[in-house]
Protein backbone atom coordinates (compact mmCIF):
# COMPACT_ATOMS: atom_id res chain seq x y z
CA UNK A 1 0.00 0.00 0.00
CA UNK A 2 1.44 3.56 -1.49
CA UNK A 3 2.02 6.85 2.14
CA UNK A 4 -0.84 8.26 0.51
CA UNK A 5 -3.61 5.96 1.06
CA UNK A 6 -1.80 5.86 4.79
CA UNK A 7 -1.90 9.79 5.04
CA UNK A 8 -5.47 9.56 3.70
CA UNK A 9 -6.82 6.81 6.75
CA UNK A 10 -5.93 9.48 9.20
CA UNK A 11 -9.41 11.29 9.65
CA UNK A 12 -9.59 14.66 9.18
CA UNK A 13 -9.13 17.06 12.44
CA UNK A 14 -13.27 18.34 12.42
CA UNK A 15 -14.55 15.05 12.07
CA UNK A 16 -12.33 13.41 14.79
CA UNK A 17 -13.65 16.06 16.77
CA UNK A 18 -17.59 15.13 16.00
CA UNK A 19 -16.54 11.71 17.08
CA UNK A 20 -18.87 10.42 20.01
CA UNK A 21 -15.73 9.22 22.31
CA UNK A 22 -13.87 12.45 21.65
CA UNK A 23 -17.04 14.73 22.47
CA UNK A 24 -16.35 12.82 25.68
CA UNK A 25 -12.89 14.00 26.03
CA UNK A 26 -14.53 17.98 24.92
CA UNK A 27 -17.10 17.48 27.72
CA UNK A 28 -13.82 16.46 30.37
CA UNK A 29 -11.11 18.58 28.83
CA UNK A 30 -12.96 21.79 26.92
CA UNK A 31 -12.29 21.64 23.04
CA UNK A 32 -9.51 24.27 23.28
CA UNK A 33 -7.06 21.03 24.82
CA UNK A 34 -8.29 18.51 22.99
CA UNK A 35 -8.40 20.07 19.15
CA UNK A 36 -4.39 20.82 20.06
CA UNK A 37 -3.93 16.82 20.96
CA UNK A 38 -6.27 15.86 18.12
CA UNK A 39 -3.60 17.89 16.30
CA UNK A 40 -0.34 17.02 17.86
CA UNK A 41 -1.48 13.71 18.00
CA UNK A 42 -2.37 13.34 13.64
CA UNK A 43 0.75 14.87 13.14
CA UNK A 44 2.75 12.17 15.13
CA UNK A 45 1.25 9.78 12.28
CA UNK A 46 1.78 11.97 9.58
CA UNK A 47 5.54 11.83 10.62
CA UNK A 48 5.53 7.81 11.50
CA UNK A 49 3.75 7.24 7.72
CA UNK A 50 6.54 9.63 6.34
CA UNK A 51 9.37 7.94 8.17
CA UNK A 52 8.28 4.95 6.42
CA UNK A 53 6.65 2.89 8.76
CA UNK A 54 5.19 -0.31 8.24
CA UNK A 55 1.61 -0.70 6.91
CA UNK A 56 0.76 -2.73 9.90
CA UNK A 57 1.96 -0.47 12.44
CA UNK A 58 0.65 2.44 10.94
CA UNK A 59 -3.28 1.29 10.73
CA UNK A 60 -2.75 0.16 14.27
CA UNK A 61 -1.62 3.87 15.07
CA UNK A 62 -4.56 4.89 13.44
CA UNK A 63 -6.75 2.79 15.00
CA UNK A 64 -4.97 4.52 18.44
CA UNK A 65 -5.26 7.62 17.89
CA UNK A 66 -7.93 8.52 19.87
CA UNK A 67 -6.57 6.45 22.97
CA UNK A 68 -3.36 8.40 22.72
CA UNK A 69 -5.15 11.72 22.32
CA UNK A 70 -6.50 10.75 25.30
CA UNK A 71 -2.98 9.75 27.22
CA UNK A 72 -1.78 13.00 26.17
CA UNK A 73 -4.53 14.73 27.65
CA UNK A 74 -4.29 12.95 31.34
CA UNK A 75 -0.92 13.23 31.08
CA UNK A 76 -0.42 16.99 30.66
CA UNK A 77 -3.36 17.65 33.02
CA UNK A 78 -2.51 14.89 35.73
CA UNK A 79 -0.39 17.52 38.45
CA UNK A 80 3.17 17.62 38.67
CA UNK A 81 3.45 17.00 42.23
CA UNK A 82 2.45 13.45 43.80
CA UNK A 83 1.91 12.07 46.93
CA UNK A 84 4.68 9.51 47.32
CA UNK A 85 5.05 6.83 49.44
CA UNK A 86 8.18 7.06 51.73
CA UNK A 87 9.72 4.23 52.38
CA UNK A 88 13.45 5.19 53.10
CA UNK A 89 12.65 5.06 56.86
CA UNK A 90 14.11 9.11 56.86
CA UNK A 91 11.77 10.56 58.84
CA UNK A 92 12.44 14.55 56.87
CA UNK A 93 13.39 13.63 53.95
CA UNK A 94 14.61 16.66 52.31
CA UNK A 95 13.66 15.62 48.56
CA UNK A 96 10.31 14.11 49.91
CA UNK A 97 8.42 17.09 51.38
CA UNK A 98 10.17 17.01 54.81
CA UNK A 99 7.35 17.34 57.51
CA UNK A 100 3.96 15.95 56.68
CA UNK A 101 1.27 17.27 58.53
CA UNK A 102 -1.24 14.91 59.92
CA UNK A 103 -4.93 14.29 57.73
CA UNK A 104 -7.34 16.31 60.51
CA UNK A 105 -5.16 19.05 60.28
CA UNK A 106 -5.41 18.91 56.73
CA UNK A 107 -9.06 18.76 57.25
CA UNK A 108 -9.56 21.93 59.36
CA UNK A 109 -6.66 23.79 56.78
CA UNK A 110 -9.11 23.09 53.51
CA UNK A 111 -11.43 24.73 55.31
CA UNK A 112 -9.53 27.52 56.41
CA UNK A 113 -7.81 27.89 52.78
CA UNK A 114 -11.35 27.64 50.72
CA UNK A 115 -12.94 30.12 52.19
CA UNK A 116 -12.55 33.51 53.23
CA UNK A 117 -10.85 33.87 57.17
CA UNK A 118 -9.68 35.88 59.92
CA UNK A 119 -6.31 36.04 58.71
CA UNK A 120 -5.43 39.61 59.38
CA UNK A 121 -8.57 40.74 60.96
CA UNK A 122 -9.29 40.90 64.64
CA UNK A 123 -12.84 39.47 65.51
CA UNK A 124 -12.98 41.19 68.90
CA UNK A 125 -12.42 44.78 67.83
CA UNK A 126 -13.82 44.98 64.15
CA UNK A 127 -10.38 46.36 62.69
CA UNK A 128 -7.53 45.03 61.11
CA UNK A 129 -5.47 42.39 62.73
CA UNK A 130 -1.78 40.76 62.54
CA UNK A 131 -1.22 37.78 60.65
CA UNK A 132 1.12 36.51 63.84
CA UNK A 133 -1.70 37.13 66.20
CA UNK A 134 -2.63 33.72 65.86
CA UNK A 135 0.39 32.01 67.09
CA UNK A 136 1.72 34.77 68.62
CA UNK A 137 0.68 33.98 71.73
CA UNK A 138 0.91 29.80 71.71
CA UNK A 139 4.77 30.54 70.90
CA UNK A 140 5.26 32.31 73.95
CA UNK A 141 3.75 30.28 76.26
CA UNK A 142 5.38 26.99 74.47
CA UNK A 143 8.72 28.05 75.02
CA UNK A 144 8.66 31.26 77.37
CA UNK A 145 9.71 33.75 74.87
CA UNK A 146 8.29 37.32 75.29
CA UNK A 147 7.45 37.59 71.43
CA UNK A 148 7.38 35.86 68.71
CA UNK A 149 6.91 36.02 64.46
CA UNK A 150 7.14 33.79 61.49
CA UNK A 151 8.81 34.17 58.17
CA UNK A 152 9.32 31.73 55.20
CA UNK A 153 11.74 29.53 56.16
CA UNK A 154 14.45 29.56 58.74
CA UNK A 155 16.97 30.55 55.93
CA UNK A 156 14.58 33.91 55.57
CA UNK A 157 14.78 34.14 59.32
CA UNK A 158 18.24 33.85 60.15
CA UNK A 159 18.71 36.97 56.68
CA UNK A 160 15.82 38.87 58.77
CA UNK A 161 17.28 38.60 62.23
CA UNK A 162 20.91 39.58 61.30
CA UNK A 163 19.14 42.25 58.53
CA UNK A 164 16.99 44.05 61.47
CA UNK A 165 19.92 43.50 64.44
CA UNK A 166 23.50 43.11 62.50
CA UNK A 167 23.29 45.58 59.31
CA UNK A 168 26.17 48.02 59.14
CA UNK A 169 27.73 46.25 61.78
CA UNK A 170 29.94 43.09 62.78
CA UNK A 171 28.72 39.72 64.18
CA UNK A 172 30.50 37.42 66.22
CA UNK A 173 30.52 33.59 64.96
CA UNK A 174 32.47 31.11 66.22
CA UNK A 175 34.74 29.15 63.32
CA UNK A 176 33.18 25.46 64.30
CA UNK A 177 29.73 27.01 63.46
CA UNK A 178 30.15 28.16 59.66
CA UNK A 179 27.67 25.90 58.92
CA UNK A 180 26.17 24.93 55.03
CA UNK A 181 23.18 23.02 55.13
CA UNK A 182 21.31 21.83 51.93
CA UNK A 183 20.33 23.81 49.50
CA UNK A 184 23.29 26.22 49.13
CA UNK A 185 22.41 28.30 53.24
CA UNK A 186 25.46 28.69 54.10
CA UNK A 187 26.10 30.89 57.22
CA UNK A 188 28.50 33.36 55.59
CA UNK A 189 26.39 34.12 52.69
CA UNK A 190 23.38 34.91 54.70
CA UNK A 191 25.77 37.62 56.63
CA UNK A 192 27.00 39.06 53.76
CA UNK A 193 23.48 39.00 52.37
CA UNK A 194 21.90 40.89 55.08
CA UNK A 195 24.37 43.60 55.23
CA UNK A 196 26.66 42.20 58.67
CA UNK A 197 29.90 41.74 58.40
CA UNK A 198 31.29 38.38 59.47
CA UNK A 199 33.73 38.51 62.53
CA UNK A 200 35.09 34.50 62.80
CA UNK A 201 36.09 33.41 66.08
CA UNK A 202 38.12 30.74 67.09
CA UNK A 203 39.06 28.02 65.48
CA UNK A 204 36.81 24.87 64.06
CA UNK A 205 37.72 23.03 66.61
CA UNK A 206 37.93 24.66 69.60
CA UNK A 207 36.39 28.30 70.30
CA UNK A 208 36.82 29.63 73.53
CA UNK A 209 34.96 32.17 75.79
CA UNK A 210 38.08 34.97 76.00
CA UNK A 211 38.07 34.65 72.02
CA UNK A 212 34.54 36.24 71.77
CA UNK A 213 35.74 38.61 74.20
CA UNK A 214 38.73 39.58 71.92
CA UNK A 215 36.88 39.79 69.16
CA UNK A 216 34.39 42.19 70.35
CA UNK A 217 34.78 45.78 69.21
CA UNK A 218 33.04 49.29 69.05
CA UNK A 219 31.18 47.69 65.82
CA UNK A 220 29.94 44.26 66.92
CA UNK A 221 26.54 44.67 67.19
CA UNK A 222 25.82 41.01 67.64
CA UNK A 223 26.82 37.43 68.67
CA UNK A 224 25.27 34.56 66.74
CA UNK A 225 25.44 30.99 67.81
CA UNK A 226 24.41 28.44 65.08
CA UNK A 227 23.30 24.98 65.94
CA UNK A 228 25.50 22.52 64.14
CA UNK A 229 22.83 20.74 63.16
CA UNK A 230 23.79 18.40 60.16
CA UNK A 231 27.13 17.26 61.27
CA UNK A 232 29.22 17.14 64.58
CA UNK A 233 32.84 18.21 65.01
CA UNK A 234 34.01 15.36 67.76
CA UNK A 235 37.44 14.52 69.55
CA UNK A 236 39.49 17.51 70.81
CA UNK A 237 36.69 20.10 70.96
CA UNK A 238 34.86 22.68 72.37
CA UNK A 239 32.84 25.62 72.18
CA UNK A 240 31.31 28.17 74.22
CA UNK A 241 28.14 27.70 76.07
CA UNK A 242 25.21 29.82 74.92
CA UNK A 243 24.22 31.62 78.35
CA UNK A 244 27.63 32.61 78.78
CA UNK A 245 27.86 34.33 75.39
CA UNK A 246 24.39 35.72 76.29
CA UNK A 247 25.57 37.61 79.52
CA UNK A 248 28.42 38.79 77.58
CA UNK A 249 26.50 40.39 74.95
CA UNK A 250 24.23 41.97 77.42
CA UNK A 251 27.11 43.51 79.35
CA UNK A 252 27.76 45.25 75.98
CA UNK A 253 24.40 45.54 75.24
CA UNK A 254 23.77 44.01 72.07
CA UNK A 255 21.99 40.95 71.24
CA UNK A 256 22.25 37.44 71.25
CA UNK A 257 21.32 35.28 68.92
CA UNK A 258 21.04 31.56 67.89
CA UNK A 259 19.77 30.01 64.60
CA UNK A 260 18.75 26.60 66.24
CA UNK A 261 18.24 24.99 63.11
CA UNK A 262 15.29 22.24 64.13
CA UNK A 263 14.06 23.72 67.23
CA UNK A 264 12.63 21.07 69.04
CA UNK A 265 9.92 21.56 71.54
CA UNK A 266 9.98 18.31 73.61
CA UNK A 267 12.81 16.68 75.24
CA UNK A 268 13.55 13.87 72.12
CA UNK A 269 15.56 11.75 75.06
CA UNK A 270 11.90 10.67 76.41
CA UNK A 271 12.15 8.92 73.00
CA UNK A 272 15.70 7.27 73.39
CA UNK A 273 17.03 10.01 71.19
CA UNK A 274 19.87 11.53 71.77
CA UNK A 275 19.68 15.09 73.65
CA UNK A 276 18.58 18.07 71.23
CA UNK A 277 18.84 21.77 72.66
CA UNK A 278 15.06 22.71 73.00
CA UNK A 279 13.63 26.11 72.06
CA UNK A 280 12.67 26.53 75.67
CA UNK A 281 16.39 25.74 76.91
CA UNK A 282 17.74 28.32 74.75
CA UNK A 283 14.56 30.98 76.10
CA UNK A 284 16.32 30.12 79.44
CA UNK A 285 19.80 30.87 78.49
CA UNK A 286 18.86 34.31 78.77
CA UNK A 287 19.12 34.57 74.21
CA UNK A 288 17.47 37.72 73.05
CA UNK A 289 16.56 35.91 69.84
CA UNK A 290 16.28 32.19 68.57
CA UNK A 291 14.97 30.85 65.46
CA UNK A 292 14.59 27.85 63.82
CA UNK A 293 12.60 25.50 60.91
CA UNK A 294 8.64 24.97 61.21
CA UNK A 295 9.39 21.75 59.14
CA UNK A 296 11.72 20.00 60.56
CA UNK A 297 11.51 18.63 64.04
CA UNK A 298 8.83 20.98 65.14
CA UNK A 299 6.87 18.70 62.41
CA UNK A 300 4.76 21.38 61.21
CA UNK A 301 4.64 23.79 57.79
CA UNK A 302 7.84 24.89 56.02
CA UNK A 303 7.92 27.92 58.34
CA UNK A 304 10.99 30.03 60.25
CA UNK A 305 10.13 30.60 63.75
CA UNK A 306 11.51 33.56 65.40
CA UNK A 307 11.05 34.30 69.01
CA UNK A 308 12.92 36.34 71.57
CA UNK A 309 12.43 39.87 73.19
CA UNK A 310 9.59 42.01 72.80
CA UNK A 311 11.97 44.63 71.15
CA UNK A 312 14.21 42.89 68.92
CA UNK A 313 10.85 40.99 67.60
CA UNK A 314 8.64 44.68 67.33
CA UNK A 315 11.89 45.93 64.93
CA UNK A 316 11.68 42.79 62.77
CA UNK A 317 7.77 42.91 61.96
CA UNK A 318 8.86 46.70 61.03
CA UNK A 319 11.54 45.67 58.90
CA UNK A 320 10.57 45.87 55.52
CA UNK A 321 12.22 42.41 54.33
CA UNK A 322 9.10 41.02 56.74
CA UNK A 323 6.60 41.95 53.72
CA UNK A 324 8.46 40.35 51.23
CA UNK A 325 9.04 36.93 53.25
CA UNK A 326 5.80 36.66 54.98
CA UNK A 327 3.92 33.57 55.33
CA UNK A 328 0.35 32.88 53.89
CA UNK A 329 -2.38 31.68 54.68
CA UNK A 330 -1.23 27.65 54.67
CA UNK A 331 0.86 28.40 56.70
CA UNK A 332 -0.18 30.39 59.47
CA UNK A 333 -3.02 28.02 60.21
CA UNK A 334 -1.02 24.71 59.58
CA UNK A 335 1.38 26.28 62.03
CA UNK A 336 -1.55 27.13 64.47
CA UNK A 337 -2.39 23.70 64.52
CA UNK A 338 0.82 22.16 64.77
CA UNK A 339 1.81 24.49 67.77
CA UNK A 340 -1.74 23.57 69.10
CA UNK A 341 -0.78 20.14 69.60
CA UNK A 342 1.94 20.66 72.02
CA UNK A 343 -0.02 22.47 74.42
CA UNK A 344 -1.46 18.78 74.87
CA UNK A 345 1.90 17.70 76.00
CA UNK A 346 0.35 13.84 76.66
CA UNK A 347 -0.96 13.72 73.38
CA UNK A 348 1.46 15.61 70.84
CA UNK A 349 3.86 12.58 69.87
CA UNK A 350 1.04 10.79 68.68
CA UNK A 351 -0.98 13.53 66.96
CA UNK A 352 1.93 15.51 65.15
CA UNK A 353 3.28 12.90 62.54
CA UNK A 354 7.04 13.89 62.72
CA UNK A 355 6.86 12.75 66.25
CA UNK A 356 5.28 9.77 65.67
CA UNK A 357 7.12 8.29 63.32
CA UNK A 358 10.67 8.87 65.27
CA UNK A 359 9.00 7.75 68.90
CA UNK A 360 7.65 4.57 67.06
CA UNK A 361 9.95 1.73 68.93
CA UNK A 362 11.17 -1.13 66.44
CA UNK A 363 8.96 -4.10 68.26
CA UNK A 364 5.87 -2.00 67.11
CA UNK A 365 7.85 -1.26 63.48
CA UNK A 366 8.94 -4.46 63.39
CA UNK A 367 5.03 -5.99 64.30
CA UNK A 368 3.91 -3.72 60.99
CA UNK A 369 6.47 -5.05 58.84
CA UNK A 370 5.53 -8.27 59.20
CA UNK A 371 2.04 -7.07 58.20
CA UNK A 372 3.52 -6.17 55.76
CA UNK A 373 5.55 -8.76 54.27
CA UNK A 374 2.32 -11.04 55.13
CA UNK A 375 0.23 -8.81 52.13
CA UNK A 376 3.34 -9.03 49.87
CA UNK A 377 3.58 -12.44 49.97
CA UNK A 378 0.19 -13.27 48.41
CA UNK A 379 0.60 -10.47 45.92
CA UNK A 380 3.74 -11.17 44.73
CA UNK A 381 4.41 -14.80 44.56
CA UNK A 382 7.73 -14.23 42.29
CA UNK A 383 10.36 -12.25 44.67
CA UNK A 384 10.90 -13.51 48.16
CA UNK A 385 10.04 -11.16 50.88
CA UNK A 386 11.98 -11.22 54.56
CA UNK A 387 11.07 -8.93 57.45
CA UNK A 388 14.80 -7.64 58.69
CA UNK A 389 16.49 -5.30 60.99
CA UNK A 390 17.21 -1.96 59.86
CA UNK A 391 18.25 1.25 60.56
CA UNK A 392 16.30 5.11 59.92
CA UNK A 393 17.38 7.95 59.78
CA UNK A 394 15.80 11.44 61.17
CA UNK A 395 17.20 13.21 58.16
CA UNK A 396 16.37 17.02 57.40
CA UNK A 397 19.76 17.82 58.61
CA UNK A 398 18.73 16.92 62.44
CA UNK A 399 20.48 14.38 64.58
CA UNK A 400 23.58 13.04 62.20
CA UNK A 401 24.90 10.85 64.22
CA UNK A 402 21.56 9.26 65.04
CA UNK A 403 20.08 5.88 63.71
CA UNK A 404 16.87 4.67 65.13
CA UNK A 405 16.30 0.76 65.44
CA UNK A 406 13.68 0.08 62.95
CA UNK A 407 12.20 -3.23 60.63
CA UNK A 408 11.64 -3.03 57.41
CA UNK A 409 10.92 -5.28 54.67
CA UNK A 410 13.23 -6.71 51.74
CA UNK A 411 12.10 -7.30 48.30
CA UNK A 412 14.25 -9.35 46.19
CA UNK A 413 12.69 -9.89 42.44
CA UNK A 414 13.41 -13.30 40.83
CA UNK A 415 13.06 -11.84 37.75
CA UNK A 416 14.65 -8.62 37.57
CA UNK A 417 17.66 -6.70 39.57
CA UNK A 418 16.98 -4.57 42.18
CA UNK A 419 17.47 -1.14 40.41
CA UNK A 420 15.39 -2.35 38.19
CA UNK A 421 12.88 -2.99 40.44
CA UNK A 422 13.51 0.36 41.93
CA UNK A 423 12.76 2.02 38.74
CA UNK A 424 9.43 0.62 38.33
CA UNK A 425 8.41 1.49 41.52
CA UNK A 426 9.46 5.07 40.82
CA UNK A 427 6.98 4.92 37.57
CA UNK A 428 4.18 3.60 39.62
CA UNK A 429 0.80 5.86 40.13
CA UNK A 430 1.64 6.29 43.40
CA UNK A 431 5.56 6.42 44.00
CA UNK A 432 7.31 3.97 46.37
CA UNK A 433 10.70 5.47 47.15
CA UNK A 434 12.42 2.59 48.64
CA UNK A 435 16.03 2.01 50.09
CA UNK A 436 18.26 -0.55 48.01
CA UNK A 437 21.21 -2.52 48.51
CA UNK A 438 23.14 -4.70 46.64
CA UNK A 439 20.65 -7.64 45.87
CA UNK A 440 17.07 -6.30 47.51
CA UNK A 441 15.26 -3.28 47.67
CA UNK A 442 14.18 -2.63 51.14
CA UNK A 443 11.04 -0.67 52.77
CA UNK A 444 11.51 0.33 55.62
CA UNK A 445 8.21 0.38 57.54
CA UNK A 446 9.10 3.76 60.14
CA UNK A 447 7.72 6.24 57.49
CA UNK A 448 5.22 3.85 55.90
CA UNK A 449 1.77 4.14 56.94
CA UNK A 450 -0.39 0.84 57.83
CA UNK A 451 -3.21 2.64 55.80
CA UNK A 452 -1.33 2.77 52.97
CA UNK A 453 -0.42 -1.13 53.26
CA UNK A 454 -3.07 -3.06 50.82
CA UNK A 455 -2.36 -0.16 48.19
CA UNK A 456 2.00 -0.91 47.93
CA UNK A 457 1.18 -3.86 47.59
CA UNK A 458 -1.21 -4.38 45.15
CA UNK A 459 1.01 -1.94 43.00
CA UNK A 460 3.84 -4.30 43.91
CA UNK A 461 1.80 -6.98 42.35
CA UNK A 462 1.86 -5.33 39.08
CA UNK A 463 4.84 -4.61 39.59
CA UNK A 464 6.32 -7.97 39.96
CA UNK A 465 3.36 -10.12 38.62
C1 LIG B 1 17.85 23.71 58.39
C2 LIG B 1 18.62 24.85 58.92
C3 LIG B 1 18.44 26.15 58.41
C4 LIG B 1 17.51 26.46 57.27
O1 LIG B 1 16.19 26.19 57.58
P1 LIG B 1 15.10 26.10 56.42
O2 LIG B 1 13.82 26.09 57.19
O3 LIG B 1 15.39 24.87 55.67
O4 LIG B 1 15.26 27.34 55.60
C5 LIG B 1 19.19 27.18 58.95
N1 LIG B 1 20.09 26.93 59.93
C6 LIG B 1 20.28 25.70 60.44
C7 LIG B 1 21.29 25.51 61.53
C8 LIG B 1 19.56 24.61 59.95
O5 LIG B 1 19.76 23.38 60.44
Amino acid sequence: MDKNELFRSIPKVDVLLEREDVAALTERYGRTLVTEAVREQTELLREMIRGGTDESAARQAVEDLVRNVERSLERQCAPRVRKVINATGTVLHTNLGRAPISREQAEKLTEIVTGYSNLEYDLENARRGERYAHFEGLLCRLTGAEAAMVVNNNAAAVLLVLSTLAAGGEVLVSRGELVEIGGKFRVPDVCRQSGAELREVGTTNKTHFADYEEALSDGTKAILKVHTSNYRIVGFTESVDAAQLAELAHARGIPMIEDLGSGVLVDLEQYGLSHEPTVQESVRAGIDVVCFSGDKLLGGPQAGIILGKKEYIARMKRHPLTRALRVDKFTVTALELTLLEYLKKESVARNVPVLRMISEKEPSIRARAEELAVLLRASCPRADISVRPCRSQVGGGSLPLERLDSAGVAIEPWDMSADALERRMLALAVPIVPRVTEDSVLLDVRTVDSGDFPAVAAMLGEVLG
